[in-house]
């Protein structure tokens, strides 16, 4: 008979997870590569409130963007205002870029993000209640090459993450906001006698938005929307140009692309370029990310009229990506050392020892333990560590210590003072975890 498994009394929300250790070696990699190719560029660090009123996404992701109408963790706070859990990043960056006179700061403004983010999404594969997105923002210049810029940065990030290779980049224009007007009307014109095909979301598109259903994941208006007007033929000389010098550089930057007319993006704030990067066999149901140009948007939420234009991706579908190709990252976290001891004398005695290993950059347990010499041994054994330092009676008494190699079950004396220095010989010298947090200036 199987007994019942109790599961414990508290558990995570449907949709969330914890990041274990493991997990944590691909969050830090990630963010390192990230950091580092965003430095090289010239961007620097942003980090936004998790919680911004709500009126900061209706305004600049839009009313008729499925996140905004279906998405938000919207609540009141104890004054009745109403405040939204940040479901994406550049509302919150044009926000700050508004309110601290960012436009008098040297122009382009290059910024970036590495932050969780919510959204009341159906939990499945890929798709959770909180996962976090790296992203970047370069706001204050219009031009093809900074659009190309940000699209080389992200496929240099995925080549250095090892999973470049698993997608295509999708480009399409969308034009000015004059263009798509045009084009709307041509497509509610196409639509006119179809509206019986569509399901309500796409009904809802059509009435707010028509360009967004160009998006849709429905069947039968992804057979229709082959046929429709394309945007390519509302496009102004102007906008076709910007288009074409897109092409040109990415080209000279031997990045490929696919050209996608289908491709809009699920938010209302883009103009012109907008690209994503889909899985080659999944498509762009597990895009790992996307971005385009929002040169409308910093006017609409209140500042002077600024074009920018930007990039975000998820990072658990990374991670997945990851996995799966099995691209192991370079992890730190293995111990080089566990100190073993016996008696309250020899404890005393291994917490200066403790701390000097540490400082010499050697990863040390000092667990110090009360079981005996046995136990803890078996315990280092569990923690994998190659060596293990051991201070018994004798030792204190001797001023001496035992080095013993875990992997052959050999073990050493060695004077006291001499500890840290057999063990920096014995783990060599490019296996120690120094750190320098960088000089201070006073
Ligand atoms: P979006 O701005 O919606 O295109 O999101 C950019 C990227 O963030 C997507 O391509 C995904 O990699 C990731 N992403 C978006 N929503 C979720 C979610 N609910 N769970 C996990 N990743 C997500």
């Amino acid at each position: 008979m199987s007994e019942e498994i109790q599961k414990p009394p508290y558990q995570t929300v449907k949709g969330v997870h914890d990041i274990l250790p493991k997990d944590h070696e691909y969050y830090t990699f990630i963010k390192k590569v990230v950091r580092h190719r965003c430095r090289q560029a010239g961007f620097r660090r942003i980090t936004t409130p998790v919680f911004e009123f709500t009126d900061v996404f209706k305004r600049s992701v839009g009313d008729s963007s499925d996140i905004v109408n279906k998405e938000m963790y919207t609540f009141e706070d104890k004054k009745g205002r109403s405040l939204t859990l940040k479901p994406e990043g550049t509302a919150g960056v044009v926000r700050s870029y508004i309110q601290h006179g960012m436009s008098n700061w040297p122009q382009p403004v290059e910024l970036y993000y590495i932050e969780p983010f919510f959204r009341y999404d159906k939990p499945q594969k890929g798709r959770y209640r909180q996962f976090h997105q790296f992203g970047y923002e370069i706001i204050g210049e219009s031009d093809p090459a900074l659009d190309a810029q940000i699209i080389y940065l992200s496929n240099k990030i995925l080549e250095d993450l090892g999973i470049d290779q698993l997608f295509t980049l999708q480009i399409n224009t969308i034009g000015s906001a004059e263009d798509r007007e045009r084009y709307a009307a041509a497509i509610k014109d196409y639509y006119y006698d179809k509206e019986r095909y569509l399901d309500e979301d796409d009904k809802r598109r059509l009435e707010n938005n028509p360009l967004r259903i160009l998006d849709s994941k429905n069947e039968d208006t992804m057979i229709l929307n082959q046929s429709a007007p394309k945007l390519i033929d509302y496009l102004s000389e102007e906008s076709k140009q910007y288009y074409q010098e897109l092409k040109e550089c990415l080209e000279e930057l031997d990045i490929e692309y696919q050209e996608n007319s289908l491709l809009v993006r699920g938010l209302d704030y883009y103009s012109m370029t907008v690209f994503e990067f889909w899985d080659k066999t999944e498509g762009a149901q597990n895009a790992i990310g996307g971005g385009g140009r929002y040169d409308g948007l910093i006017e609409l939420m209140g500042g002077q009229p600024t074009p920018a234009c930007g990039f975000a991706a998820g990072m658990e579908r990374i991670i997945a990506h990851m996995k799966r190709e099995k691209v192991r990252v370079p992890q730190k976290d293995d111990l080089h050392v566990f100190v073993a001891q016996l008696g309250v004398e020899a404890k005393k005695k291994c917490l200066p020892l403790i701390v000097e290993l540490r400082d010499k950059g050697i990863r040390t347990m000092g667990a110090l333990g009360k079981g005996a010499i046995k136990t803890q041994l078996k315990l280092a054994d569990k923690f994998k560590v190659p060596y293990t330092v051991l201070i018994g009676l004798t030792e204190v008494r001797e001023g001496t210590a035992i080095i013993r190699d875990m992997k052959v079950g050999t073990q050493k004396t060695v004077p006291f003072d001499e500890v840290a220095e057999n063990i920096m010989e014995l783990i060599g010298e490019e296996n120690l975890d120094t750190y320098s947090p960088g000089e201070l200036v006073y």
